[in-house]
């Protein structure tokens, strides 16, 4: 059984597979509070639905290919992992987005792993399990939301003690309204730093 927030199909906004369509399963409850949360709605409630259930609406919305199971905190639901195997047993290209702090161990081979590394303005900077980082390969990805320069600088000292050897694309995102891409981007030349700038495209574009 799931508790789902809500499933909808929309344009994945954001790391390297921004741009792409894709059904989003939004699971209920989260174990952290940050300060910038957008999906406050998420953080808990939702309605209970079975795993065949759920696999029969995303068939109903024919999605391009791509599956995004996200929260609220996705990895707290006991039967998320199970759903995500039959995910990829129905074909779907798959990805779950996680906030950090869930043990990564038992997520099926082949999903894409979006996980947070959470940075000081959240107020959750030491959620992050560092257990993580060994289930993190090169189709995987890690983001920090950055505001201002003490998050940069824990970012890039987050990187280069613990990131050094990893392969997953690392994702730079400025907050929205709070720190601007000019900057970010600037901070990230300077010091040729191996990320990726992640703009949040569903913010830009001001869809879902
Ligand atoms: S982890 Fe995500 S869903 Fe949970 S409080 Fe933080 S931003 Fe919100």
């Amino acid at each position: 059984m799931l508790r789902v927030s809500e499933i909808f199909y929309s344009i994945q906004g954001e790391t390297t597979t921004s741009g792409f369509t894709s059904v989003f399963i939004r699971l209920a409850g989260c174990n952290l509070r940050c300060s910038f949360c957008d999906t406050g709605r998420a953080l808990e409630g939702g309605e209970e639905m079975d795993i065949p259930e759920v696999l029969k609406w995303i068939k109903s919305l024919k999605p391009f290919h791509h599956v995004t199971l996200t929260g609220g905190e996705p990895l707290l639901q006991e039967d998320a992992f199970t759903f995500l195997e039959k995910l990829k047993e129905a074909g779907y290209d798959v990805q779950v987005e996680t906030n950090g702090s869930v043990l990564l161990d038992r997520v099926p081979h082949g999903v894409r792993i979006m996980a947070d590394v959470k940075t000081p303005s959240s107020g959750e900077a030491a959620s992050f399990k560092m257990e993580n980082i060994k289930y993190l390969g090169e189709n995987d990805e890690i983001k920090f939301v950055i505001s201002d320069r003490e998050d940069y600088d824990f970012a890039k000292t987050f990187m280069a003690e613990h990131l050094a050897d990893v392969k997953s694309v690392v994702n730079f995102s400025p907050a929205s309204g709070v720190m601007s891409t000019s900057e970010l981007s600037s901070l990230i030349i300077r010091d040729r730093l191996p990320v990726r700038l992640n703009l949040q495209l569903h913010k830009i574009g001001d869809f879902q």
